[in-house]
């Protein structure tokens, strides 16, 4: 087998047992790679309904066929466990160079379960693996952790997965957190983490990934590169300003939720633009393993120095979002947000629930402390006194450390809670991309803008414009291409962004070469289609009741657009999920029939 290794690295934190199996080439032309093989052991070993705090939650690391080869962003890696945000699946992928460098260590996936019974961290370095104690690590902040495990270990070299104080705490939306700054954010897999006293996983490999025909591979994998460069996305926008390329772009088209949604259009936007940010802020592009696009920024900043980030979601969760218009401030809350092991959307996303409940008077000041600072629209205070609060949970953080939805649920406002399947939504109005809003309602890991990158069609006009009002059938099997080909990507260990750039026939292309196999196109994309079919059967299993939470919050279904470009718009999901449902072969509320389970193979289960 090429571009594998064919190993799984199990590791046991309960019994303290470490112990290596193996996969063959038909399991991996069915799984292909991370959320596949994630979602496989969870649905094979794991029940659904289990507590995802309890030990008997597994917490999967895995990468893809690409990972660690020199495919154009093949440096990804995905964790995989049950949220303890949304009660269902979560896949929260990140770049930058763990993920690599776990391949070169020889594992395809580490797969651990249990919990230990004291803070600990996991080493390996190839095929040696211990597990060593971390209370000295216990409460410190990512960039300390990382610093203190690279003097221990004495190898400059190891590159590190760890969580921050947010996940020990069991924030519901703590992130892993590695290469510093990079994260695998949503979903609380950090919590996971913390559930399990694992404070870190440390690699270091020596090991180079094989590939099926090297001449041929080094041919495609320059062609595939090439048009990404000269792509005016991913060899423009993106490396000049960075993802926040989107501000100004989204804004003036009318979809940058402003104050939780109630506008799309935010008066300050242009200053706290990735224009704005290169001119004021960077140093330089930080790009992740085997990244010709480098979408990383390295700012610089008096108060924290160098940093890096923030990327476009998070300037818009931490400033308009918050109505926040103080660029320095939102680069000061990121770094602390990272240091601290966060996801910043999630984090946004609940500081502007409890700033809509304070403004309709449902969350009074009482409630947070004469002396808190007040939850008002555009008060950067707020940003460095509760992200610490959330991450220590201390006074209210800790209800905010519950995250948007259940919040809302505590001071009777669940309308203003602006997330799916109690996960907070990214930066894209729906009301102004409508198959965007079938991909929120729909995504198996609840609000995210990533697993169906809508705003590409709809918006920037990737792989053709579509009108964004368009909710034709057309537009709804455009949703489940991307939502299948997003699986696909991941699975195979790329970057998303490659989507500018390229399209399903350069990733078989990519993928063949490397493997050595002859699958089209199609074949690929079914294996997209089976991962996500097999992440929906997880959350049906979980207790997904589909025609309950396959929806967004009311004010996007039920209140016009006030202003701009989208003025009167509303998106309209109703017509649009039952199509969606027939399309995907599902029944009419929204679940997998028999005969569609053993179309893709996952009758098994
Ligand atoms: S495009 Fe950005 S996020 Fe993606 S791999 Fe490159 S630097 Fe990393």
């Amino acid at each position: 087998m090429f571009a594998y290794w064919g190993k799984i690295l199990r590791v046991n934190l309960s019994t303290g047992k470490i112990s290596e199996e193996k996969f063959d080439e038909k399991f991996a032309q069915k799984w292909l790679g991370t959320r596949g093989f994630g979602i496989y052991y969870l649905l094979k070993e794991m029940d659904p309904t289990v507590d995802p705090f309890s030990p008997e939650n597994k917490i999967i690391y895995a990468t893809g066929p690409l990972t660690g080869t020199t495919a154009p962003t093949g440096g990804r890696y995905m964790v995989i466990t049950k949220s303890p945000l949304t009660g269902y699946i979560a896949m929260a992928n990140s770049g930058g160079f763990f993920g690599a460098e776990l391949k070169f260590a020889g594992w395809d996936a580490i797969i651990v379960e249990g919990k230990a019974d004291h803070p600990v961290y996991i080493y390996i370095n190839d095929d040696q693996v211990e597990i060593r104690d971390a209370s000295h690590l216990w409460g410190k902040l990512v960039s300390e952790t990382e610093e203190k495990l690279r003097e221990e270990i004495g190898d400059k070299r190891v590159r590190i997965a760890s969580i921050g104080p947010a996940g020990e705490n069991l924030v519901r939306f703590a992130a892993v957190m590695n290469d510093e700054h990079r994260a695998a954010g949503r979903g609380g897999v950090g919590a996971v983490m913390g559930s399990k006293n694992l404070k870190a996983i440390v690699v270091r490999g020596h090991n180079r990934v094989e590939v099926a025909d090297r001449a041929k591979f080094t041919t495609v994998v320059k062609e595939k590169t090439d048009k990404l460069r000269k792509d005016p996305t991913a060899g423009g926008g993106l490396p000049n300003y960075g993802t926040a390329v989107l501000v100004n772009i989204i804004n003036q088209n009318g979809l940058y939720p402003t104050r939780n949604f109630q506008e799309s259009q935010f008066e300050y936007a242009e200053e706290q633009s990735g224009e704005a940010m290169t001119a004021k802020y960077l140093i330089r592009n930080k790009p992740c393993y085997a990244c010709p696009i480098g979408c990383g920024r390295v700012n610089k900043l008096p108060t924290v120095g160098v940093t890096e980030g923030p990327e476009y979601e998070s300037i818009w969760a931490l400033g308009a979002h918050l109505g926040i218009n103080d660029l320095a401030s939102i680069i000061e809350a990121n770094h602390l947000i990272d240091e601290l092991g966060m996801d910043t959307i999630s984090t946004g996303g609940t500081l502007a629930t409890a700033m809509e409940l304070y403004e309709k008077g449902l969350l009074k000041q009482e409630d947070i402390g004469e002396d808190a600072p007040p939850f008002r629209w555009g008060n950067t205070e707020v940003l460095h006194y509760y992200i610490e609060k959330i991450a220590r949970r201390e006074g209210f953080g800790d209800k905010l450390a519950e995250g948007g939805y259940r919040l809302a649920e505590m001071y009777n406002g669940t309308e203003y809670f602006m997330g799916v399947k109690k996960q907070e939504l990214p930066a894209y109005d729906p009301r102004g991309a409508e198959g965007h809003g079938l991909g929120y309602a729909t995504n198996n890991r609840g609000g995210c803008h990533i697993k169906q990158y809508m705003i590409s069609p709809e918006i920037l006009g990737y792989p053709y414009k579509m009108d964004p009002h368009d909710i034709s059938d057309e537009k709804v099997k455009m949703v489940i291409t991307f939502q299948d080909l997003t699986a696909l990507i991941d699975a195979a260990g790329l970057c998303v962004f490659t989507t500018f750039g390229l399209g399903a026939d350069d990733y078989r292309d990519m993928l063949n070469a490397a493997l050595g196999w002859d699958l089209t196109t199609e074949e690929y994309l079914k294996i997209g289609e089976r991962i996500w079919n097999a992440e929906r059967l997880f959350n049906l299993k979980a207790g997904l009741d589909p025609l309950k939470e396959d929806t967004l919050p009311k004010r996007l279904l039920e209140e016009p657009v006030k202003q701009g470009p989208n003025k009167g718009r509303v998106v309209r999901l109703k017509e649009m999920l039952p199509r969606y449902y027939a399309l995907r072969g599902w029944t009419e509320d929204g679940r997998i029939p028999e005969e569609k389970l053993k179309e893709l193979g996952l009758d098994e289960f």
